[in-house]
């Protein structure tokens, strides 16, 4: 490293340091020093300091040898001229500058300001982890480039962040340059930021730099088997498997050097395009650690060259761009030309297996007009009609593979997608329609994705798309008819119609005895995973998450015991659990990783169970939040009275029937009583429950156990006959 860097990184490194050491003591006088700490929902403590020294911390006390440890990395300032540092010196003030940030932005969440604010999102929770690190691993998603300052103008930053947005790379942005952040330039055009678009603004202050390499250290050790505190391997496995590099824009200061020296530790290079020393490879690296002076236009080709990144982009025959960056991205209004069903038209998009002589791969119809003898702003009657073959197709995959058209238009860019089935509304943009896209690419698309991911289950996929409205219309009939046939179907699968269960480790990657054990009557604790899904996942990839779990001799039908699926969680939580209920929240319950959407907790008082979502942010009658609640019941645990489950689940006849039903179901967040409602008031019906959704208690009834207790009496709600819970 040249000898001004270092001398900058090192100086860079002290004011962190120094700066981590103030906000702690500060904390600690305003919290005390036992006070707790954590990056919201995450199970992992702090990924840099845990991953590199394998220290556990949860108080601010814990944060002293950390800081300790920081400070004795910390090189003397070079003043002397005839000392020279060298690489070494500079690392190790990287690794300091690090471990201090940590510090500062967990001391934020305490004590203010707030990492979460206007667009910063501060940490990553666990899941959001589950979500965007696997794409990591399987390669949906390369690396990432962490952007630190901010481009000339806002026009350059859209620019940059587009061409990165193209390659798949996420785009993680921190701190600023003369008071303007990469993420507030392209907020102020318009353009949409989050983990949707993979434009993820971090935070304003350069400390924010932590959470993007905290980001991969934790993809490091839940996906790439990385031990805590085994930072040789960490750093190795970021080096060869994480594609990322910093790309500094802006005048590079002192910590701005620091932090640069922090990422080199991990093999990430830095990019600038001001004019700064380079530094180039030494037998550390195989590449440049640090190249400046790139322009605008050539600065991500020269970031993908100097990291040695192999972009792979299946090319779909498209005229727009296309990736997963682009399907969270919303069309408006304003920019759209025109609807594609909707409140105003008749729309539909069906999926539907035929036999394999019945059809002709590739074949693509458009029977109707296209785009360009629309009106701008008019609605389109449109029928996308989907026909698949395959010798493993089953029937019952076609509603996965519908589903997953939501995914494959929304890549698009110029195409947003909403809705399903016969409810769809989608939009293609003015800016699309432009550049040349037009219906018969809705095909393109589909058959290129179809095969591309589904190959295994998915020989041939034909596509015809309508737009005429009698012709629509009359076909919507049958298509509604084979929605309700289909709906029928899954209603009638029941635990005991069927041999098999199937498991989801999913989530192992950060809760390793964890395992989600899916029923017909039971779907994943996320929602995102039901019985079929599960199914299908196996047929396509027979050695992934998903395997059948054969049912085997009962051992107690009342909580759901059965000796085959105890013997597979026996296996698959590396023997640290044995038994499972399927229908029980008191006996053996299931284990919770982190991804519950729901949290059911015993309220001893009312003889029942509240049970709260993960968008309810305020108190509970248990008198712990959401957020604390998963702290506890989370991690891959078996938490006898707490259990995380689907929302879907609360209308299961199987909703724990051991422990009484939903009968016990006394409280819930009105939010989560008006989504559910529904569901739940037709399975009460079933059970016999009378009028049972009025008398379950919600946060404008009853925060505290007592007034639920006065609720239910005043309603006479069926819990209160039932047997004594505990
Ligand atoms: Fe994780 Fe369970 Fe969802 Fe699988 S089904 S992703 S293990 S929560
Ligand atoms: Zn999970």
């Amino acid at each position: 490293m040249s000898k001004i860097i270092c001398t900058a990184a090192i100086r860079g490194a002290h004011k962190i340091v120094k700066r981590a050491e103030d906000k702690l003591n500060e904390t600690i006088t305003k919290k005390g020093k036992d006070h707790q700490v954590e990056f919201p929902n995450t199970a992992y403590f702090f990924p840099i300091i845990y991953s590199m020294t394998g220290m556990e911390v949860k108080t601010l006390a814990e944060f002293q040898p950390v800081l300790e440890r920081a400070k004795g990395l910390l090189p003397p300032i070079p003043s002397d001229k005839h000392w020279l540092p060298y690489l070494g010196h500079a690392l190790d003030a990287g690794m300091a500058t690090l471990f201090a940030e940590e510090i500062i932005e967990a001391c934020k969440y305490l004590i203010g300001p707030d990492p979460v604010d206007g667009i910063w999102l501060g940490a990553a929770d666990d899941v959001i982890l589950r979500e965007r690190g696997i794409e990591f691993v399987d390669g949906t998603a390369p690396g990432f480039a962490a952007i630190v300052g901010a481009a000339p103008d806002a026009d350059t930053a859209v620019k940059i962040a587009r061409e990165l947005q193209q390659k798949n790379l996420y785009v993680f942005m921190s701190a600023e340059t003369n008071g303007v952040s990469f993420a507030e330039q392209l907020d102020s055009k318009g353009v949409q930021l989050g983990w949707e678009t993979r434009l993820v603004p971090f935070g304003k202050d350069i400390s924010a730099t932590i959470y993007a390499l905290g980001f991969a250290n934790r993809a490091a050790m839940s996906f790439g088997a990385v031990k805590p505190g085994d930072f040789r391997h960490n750093l190795l496995y970021n080096k060869a498997r994480i594609f990322a590099f910093v790309m500094a824009l802006g005048k590079v200061d002192d910590e701005k050097y620091a932090n640069a020296a922090g990422a080199i530790n991990y093999g990430f290079p830095t990019i600038a395009d001001t004019d700064i020393p380079e530094i180039l490879p030494t037998g550390v690296c195989t590449y440049e650690h640090v190249v400046s002076r790139i322009p605008h236009d050539k600065i991500v080709e020269k970031a993908i060259e100097v990291r040695g990144l192999k972009v792979s982009i299946h090319k779909i025959d498209i005229p727009v761009p296309y990736g997963p960056a682009f399907e969270g991205e919303r069309i408006r209004k304003d920019d759209m030309y025109v609807e594609l069903g909707g409140p105003k038209a008749h729309g539909f998009e069906f999926v539907t297996m035929k036999d394999i002589s019945e059809i002709e791969d590739g074949k693509i119809e458009l029977l109707g007009p296209d785009l360009k003898e629309f009106e701008e702003g008019s609605s389109i009657n449109i029928g996308i009609y989907v026909a698949v073959a395959g010798r493993k197709m089953q029937k019952d995959f076609e509603p996965i593979l519908e589903r997953q058209i939501h995914r494959f238009l929304g890549e698009a860019q110029g195409i947003f997608h909403m809705g399903q089935r016969n409810q769809i509304r989608h939009r293609i943009s003015t800016e699309g329609y432009k550049l040349g896209l037009r219906l018969e690419h809705i095909g393109t698309i589909l058959h290129a994705k179809f095969h591309e991911e589904y190959g295994a289950i998915v020989d041939k996929v034909q596509i015809t798309i309508y737009t005429k409205e009698p012709e629509v219309e009359k076909l919507l009939g049958g298509v509604h008819q084979a929605f309700v046939e289909r709906d029928e179907r899954i209603m009638g699968m029941k635990d005991n119609t069927v041999n098999l269960f199937y498991s989801c480790t999913l989530c192992q990657s950060f809760a390793p005895t964890h395992v989600c054990v899916i029923s017909p009557e039971r779907s994943g604790l996320c929602g995102s995973v039901s019985w079929l899904d599960a199914k299908a996942s196996f047929e396509i990839t027979p050695t992934g998450p998903n395997q059948p779990i054969e049912k085997g001799d009962v051992i107690d039908e009342g909580t759901g015991q059965w000796d085959g699926v105890n013997k597979f969680l026996t296996d698959a939580s590396n023997r640290k659990f044995e038994k499972v209920s399927m229908y029980s929240m008191l006996v053996d319950p299931m284990t919770s990783c982190g991804c519950f959407e729901c949290i059911s907790v015993l309220l001893p008082m009312c003889n029942g169970i509240m049970t709260v979502h993960r968008d309810f942010t305020e108190m509970t009658p248990c008198g712990m939040k959401f957020s604390t609640l998963a702290g506890s019941v989370g991690g891959g645990q078996q938490t006898p009275g707490f259990v995380g489950h689907s929302k879907l689940f609360l209308a299961s006849n199987k909703f724990i029937s051991a422990d009484g039903g939903l009968a016990r179901l006394v409280w819930m967040p009105k939010e989560l009583k008006e989504e559910m409602g529904h569901l739940i008031e037709t399975t009460a019906k079933e059970l016999g429950l009378e009028d049972f959704l009025s008398k379950i208690a919600d946060e404008t009834i009853a925060t505290t156990e007592e007034e639920v207790l006065n609720h239910l009496q005043k309603v006479n709600h069926p819990a209160l006959e039932l047997n004594a819970l505990i």
